[in-house]
């Protein structure tokens, strides 16, 4: 990047690796840093980075204060952490200071005056402070062109490390209305980034405040993935996820926003093209064979909105800077989960709601066997590099059969297990893990998860007990109770696990062992002929420590399954009869509702089912386990809702 780029209120004469290796004497910086950089300079000028202790986040508001002019504004709750990096800053050239009540009366004078010249640079200040009006006055009066707020979490009530301090930066903000405004923290809750936000008041509806977490949960991306049958199938799942996510619109108007469509073959970018035309979408293809002057052209034409809809091969993205991307649909699969997750990455940098939609048919993975074969010249490819190349595809494949939550299994794939959130609330798995899709509103919501927990602890104890002496198929055949020769010969005839699953077929109880696999809770070993164990966090849930949040494969009847969730569906559609006292808080919480579904651009079921909410303005909870209690409320929604919903009780 290059100082070409301009961003108001400073100058830099350099590029920003340039500053960044005089100044700071760091090479590069990592990709969440420079997209919370670009945040914080560019638009929105809000950003809210969570990011691990140690992990970077104070280079996020450092550089940023190193080349603007005028002053940044640090609020941090600890001491010595402001000495280090008063010290550290002011060795490098940076001018620093603090100011803390641990200063001497006439220190602290001298350096609030010469912030008040400007000769400060950063300036790094205890949320005690904002207390004092005399302060707060003379800060209106400074330069102010930054604020950042370290250990953000501390403003949230909800959180675990509350400081009753942090209240008076909202009211700060207010006052000083600076242009740039920066949080940080290390740990944050979806309930608990919201409520940063709601206090400091970052972000509007029209300029939201960019959220940037390091590693790959974005928090605004709905993930989905579909196997199709064919062609013809994920034609139509793409028609429908593009009007979902840019609306549906009469020929030949803009749309809301633009939508980028991966296909693998340049020759499948030209056939989906003509589709979406065809259909009245402003759409064109690219792809590496376009002469360098025509892709040129189409990458103009949709960065300046002249048409909606970029049907590519991964040739597209690179240099991409369109924030308005609402859908990210791949017709087939990508390479890998890297490729996945950096295309699908480039949905939603506004910050706003997104979608990230892959399908996937037969023929799409059998095309990427033979693509795997290929090396980029034409010929064979060295077997080695093909091997490898088919085993990320694989994994790939995974997601798409992943039956816990995508943005989990995403996490989990890049090794930062311990970010995972336990489910996002919002992904497909995550919807009908909590019942949220409109078939499911029904009370056999729990039943199926005690069945689900019953199968799940069955299948861990029945890898358990083969203590890594069989493969899956084996384990398999014990837990269909298969008398065989090999069954025998490892001893499972004799188990109690033995025939567990005799109702079931080979191939569901394939498909529930790939799922446990895909969910991190069983792994194979690194051996030639791999058996699968059991991991950690597979012990904790076949214990009940730790919930068994999974969709069992479907039933081998689907449409038997299908017409049963429709009559309960239609069951539940039943008149609501509410006593004279529960009717106006029921109004009350599905008017809260409409506001929460309507500021986050998620349909009404995603934050609450009609019936979860007669049942709370009846039992009217106070705590969030109370609210845990209730039909529909899983632990994704209590914690992205519920604090919402208790509120509007309480006053109620
Ligand atoms: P945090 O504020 O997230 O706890 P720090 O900002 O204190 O973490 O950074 C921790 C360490 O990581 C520091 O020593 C810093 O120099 C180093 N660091 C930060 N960004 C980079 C980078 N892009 N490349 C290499 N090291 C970095
Ligand atoms: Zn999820």
């Amino acid at each position: 990047m290059t100082a070409a780029r301009c961003y108001e209120g400073f100058v830099l004469p350099m590029s920003f690796e340039q500053e960044l290796r005089s100044r700071f004497g760091l090479d590069a910086f990592h990709p969440w840093q420079r997209e919370a950089v670009d945040a914080v300079l560019g638009e929105p000028g809000r950003a809210l980075v969570v990011a691990p202790t140690g992990g970077g986040k104070s280079l996020t508001y450092q550089f940023p204060a190193a080349i603007l002019e005028g002053t940044t504004l640090v609020i941090s709750p600890l001491v010595a952490l402001m000495e280090d990096q008063v010290r550290s800053l002011t060795a490098r050239g940076v001018a620093a200071t603090y100011l803390a009540s641990t200063l001497d009366r006439a220190d602290r004078d001298a350096r609030e005056s010469a912030m008040l010249r400007g000769e400060f640079k950063l300036v790094y200040v205890a949320p005690e402070r904002l207390g004092s009006d005399v302060f707060v006055r003379l800060l209106s009066r400074c330069r102010i062109s930054l604020v950042a707020i370290d250990e953000a979490h501390c403003i949230a009530q909800w959180g675990h490390d509350f400081r009753p301090d942090y209240l008076r930066i909202g009211a700060l903000l207010e006052r000083l209305s600076p242009p740039r405004v920066l949080a940080c923290t290390a740990t944050a809750t979806p309930a608990v980034r919201r409520e940063i936000k709601e206090r400091l008041g970052l972000g509007t509806p029209e300029a939201p405040c960019r959220e940037v977490l390091r590693g790959f949960a974005r928090p605004n991306l709905h993930l989905a993935a579909q196997t199709v049958d064919g062609k013809k199938e994920a034609r139509a799942a793409l028609l429908e996820g593009l009007e979902a996510a840019l609306g549906a619109r009469g020929r030949g108007q803009p749309a809301s926003g633009g939508a980028i469509v991966y296909a693998a073959t340049r020759k499948s970018t030209e056939d989906v093209a003509d589709l979406l035309t065809d259909r009245g979408w402003r759409a064109a293809a690219y792809h590496a064979g376009m002469s360098g002057e025509a892709r040129t052209r189409v990458a103009d034409r949709f960065a300046s909105r002249a048409i909606d809809v970029v049907v590519a091969t991964n040739a597209f993205g690179m240099g991409i800077d369109r924030p308005d991307i609402r859908a990210v649909i791949h017709v087939q699969p990508p390479a890998s989960i890297e490729a996945y997750y950096q295309e699908v990455g480039r949905a939603g940098r506004d910050g706003r709601e997104a979608s990230g939609l892959l399908l996937c048919s037969g023929a799409d993975i059998s095309l990427r066997r033979r693509l795997t074969e290929l090396g980029s010249d034409g010929a064979a490819a060295d077997p080695a590099l093909a091997a490898r190349a088919w085993g990320l595809f694989r994994e790939l494949l995974r997601y798409l059969d992943a039956r816990t939550c995508r943005h989990d299994f995403v996490l989990r794939y890049f090794g930062d297990e311990q970010e995972t959130l336990g489910g996002c609330g919002h992904c497909d798995v995550c919807l009908a893990l909590d019942g949220a899709s409109p078939e499911e509103v029904d009370g056999a919501a729990s039943a199926r998860d005690e069945e689900t927990t019953l199968f799940v602890k069955k299948a861990l104890s029945a890898v358990a007990r083969a203590q890594r002496r069989a493969g899956l198929v084996a384990i398999a055949d014990m837990l269909r109770g298969v008398d065989s020769e090999k069954t025998r010969k490892f001893g499972f005839t004799s188990l109690t696990t033995f025939g567990l699953m005799r109702e079931r077929s080979s191939d569901w109880i394939m498909a529930l062992l790939r799922a446990l696999l895909a969910a991190g809770w069983i792994d194979l070993t690194p051996t030639e002929h791999p058996v699968p164990f059991l991991t950690r966090a597979g012990a904790d849930v076949m214990k009940g420590a730790a919930p068994a949040r999974i969709i069992l494969p479907p039933d081998a009847a689907p449409k038997e399954r299908r017409s049963r969730a429709r009559s309960r569906a239609s069951a539940s559609r039943e008149p609501i009869s509410l006593d004279a006292a529960t009717q106006p808080v029921f109004e009350k919480l599905r008017a809260h509702r409409a506001e929460v579904a309507r500021s986050r651009g998620v349909p009404p079921y995603v934050v609450a089912l009609d019936r979860t909410l007669v049942e709370m303005a009846r039992a009217r909870p106070e705590t969030t386990d109370q609210l845990l209690m209730l039909h529909g409320m899983g632990p994704a929604r209590a914690e992205q809702y519920g604090a919402g919903f208790l509120r509007v009780i309480a006053d109620a």
